[in-house]
């Protein structure tokens, strides 16, 4: 029997740190459901297609092809058969991201993607909606959320790190925006499942929130 996973929760909070360091400790399969989104937004962002151009974003879907793999563990995202892990991590295509998720035939293709993989292998699957909707019956839900501040000194140090200008104030900002469209749009928006239980990260560190959700899981 296949064991499930689900951590939702806003951008920024730690999900796939922790949901990498599960995988690693339980050797199950780590699937980034956010970056399928993201390599959905680059495709739309190479067409030429706005954030609310919703009929376009509905009508290229059937030209994306997505699909992952794995090399050494890491997940590897596909779009039409061109690895884009380094295309995908910008706060341009993470602003598409977030609009073009909210399109139903965006979240159709990718859920039943996501469903597959799940049948497939044991995961744990970071998102918004997967204690939700993509596996409403996973053995284990979690929600894992931080203040919007801690979430963008985290994202600001992280720029800082990679030598990005960057302003925390511009940060907090973009992350409020996000989590407001993730929680607000009609479709799967981002909730705590009824049975997923909260963790708050903000004063907790990496290990500490992985023992804690390793310890659900019996
Ligand atoms: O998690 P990440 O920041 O990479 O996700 C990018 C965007 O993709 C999110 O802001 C959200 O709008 C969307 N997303 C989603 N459902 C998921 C995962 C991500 O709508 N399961």
């Amino acid at each position: 029997m296949n064991y499930s996973i689900a951590i939702d929760g806003p951008a920024g909070a730690g999900k796939s740190t922790i949901a990498k360091l599960i995988a690693k400790k339980k050797s199950y399969i780590y699937v980034d459901t956010g970056a399928m989104y993201r390599a959905m937004a680059l495709f739309f962002i190479e067409s030429g297609i706005s954030a609310d151009e919703q009929e376009k974003i509905s009508a290229a879907c059937k030209d994306v092809d997505v699909t992952i793999s794995y090399e050494n563990g890491e997940q590897i995202v596909w779009l039409n058969g061109r690895n884009v892990n380094g295309l995908i991590r910008t706060e341009e295509v993470g602003k598409m991201a977030s609009a073009s998720s909210a399109n139903k035939d965006v979240r159709e293709k990718l859920v039943e993607l996501q469903r597959a993989l799940a049948e497939k292998e044991s995961v744990v699957m970071d998102g918004r909606d997967i204690g939700t909707v993509v596996l409403p019956n996973a053995d284990v839900k979690v929600y894992l959320t931080a203040s919007s501040r801690v979430r963008a000194v985290r994202r600001y140090e992280e720029l800082k790190a990679k030598g990005e200008e960057c302003n925390l104030e511009v940060i907090e900002k973009d992350i409020i925006e996000r989590d407001y469209r993730d929680m607000h749009r009609d479709i799967s928006p981002l909730k705590q499942a009824e049975d997923a239980v909260l963790l708050d990260s903000s004063n907790m560190t990496i290990e500490e929130v992985a023992d804690a959700v390793i310890a659900m899981c019996k």
